[in-house]
């Protein structure tokens, strides 16, 4: 296993849209693996294939690894959101934007239908914070950021900061 490099925003390839995974070959597990492995060592909640320069629509996550020992990780290959409900207010923040959090108003409930590496549709039925991270990774195979779902002003304030630390410095 190898811990892959994280794009850093405003690497163009964080926006593009990601492509669905026709077949679950051996490079796809082991993208998963080294996914895996870069989040534990960050680390970090989620991580998602654009995040290491993959377009396609591979997540991993385990809202475990911070804090707890036991490891809880969740491969989603190809999934998608098929219903939610409610809504909830978290702090997030992102690999692919290290040092910056912000609140975010997410859905509280969401279930989404998933594959895992045997190509098995999996639906997961999530609230709080593991529905929370599971929209932020999905969100990043559309090309979006946690600070996209902020209001105009609160949106527009962090953005600048978050320029000034990333683009004008350089
Ligand atoms: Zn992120």
């Amino acid at each position: 296993m190898s811990i892959l490099d994280i794009l850093i925003y405003p690497d163009p390839r964080l926006r593009k849209k990601s492509k669905p995974v026709k077949k679950i070959n051996d490079s796809i597990i082991e993208l998963l693996e080294n996914m895996a492995e870069t989040m534990y060592n960050a680390p970090g909640v989620g991580l998602a294939a654009p995040q290491v320069g993959k377009n396609i629509r591979v997540i991993t996550i385990d809202i475990s690894s911070v804090e707890d020992e036991q490891r809880d990780l969740i491969e989603l290959i190809n999934p998608e959101i098929i219903s939610s409900k409610g809504s909830q207010i978290g702090e997030e923040g992102c690999l692919s934007v290290p040092g910056f959090v912000s609140n975010v108003k997410r859905k509280m409930d969401i279930k989404v239908k998933s594959q895992n590496r045997e190509g098995e549709t999996i639906i997961y039925e999530t609230s709080d914070l593991l529905s929370r991270v599971m929209q932020h990774e999905i969100d990043h195979l559309n090309g979006i950021y946690f600070f996209d779902r902020l209001a105009r002003l609160k949106r527009e304030l962090l953005v600048n900061k978050i320029k000034k630390e990333f683009v004008v410095n350089k």
